[in-house]
């Protein structure tokens, strides 16, 4: 997750929106050229501190996860390697999250 002010996109996207376990939805943002799913926004977390979910397998340096959400749902033959940060649906933030990603939050909602 990045917030949404410190995101920016080159290059043109086009998007759709699609239904969510929490019943608000999501926009999902695609390559107009590749057709690769880039990024979404949730709409339960637009807005003021609004935040980005990009795909990690876009960027060109790889990150390594901080949680694997919705776990239930996955394939069986996905074989997460750090089964300590898998919650079978959505974490708690507060626990979930480092003191300072928390302190930004709160920053960026003020
Ligand atoms: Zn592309």
């Amino acid at each position: 997750m990045v917030f949404e002010d410190d995101f920016s996109v080159d290059g043109n996207v086009s998007s759709t929106e699609l239904p969510t376990g929490s019943g608000k939805g999501m926009r999902a943002y695609f390559c107009v050229i590749c057709g690769v799913y880039v990024y979404c926004q949730y709409n339960i977390s637009s807005g003021k501190g609004g935040r980005i979910a990009v795909r990690t397998a876009t960027l060109e340096n790889p990150v390594t996860p901080d949680a694997h959400i919705f776990v239930k749902d996955k394939d069986p033959w996905i074989d997460i390697v750090n089964k300590n940060i898998c919650y079978d649906e959505m974490y708690d933030r507060d626990k979930t999250w480092s003191k300072e990603s928390l302190k930004r939050l709160k920053e960026k909602m003020n």
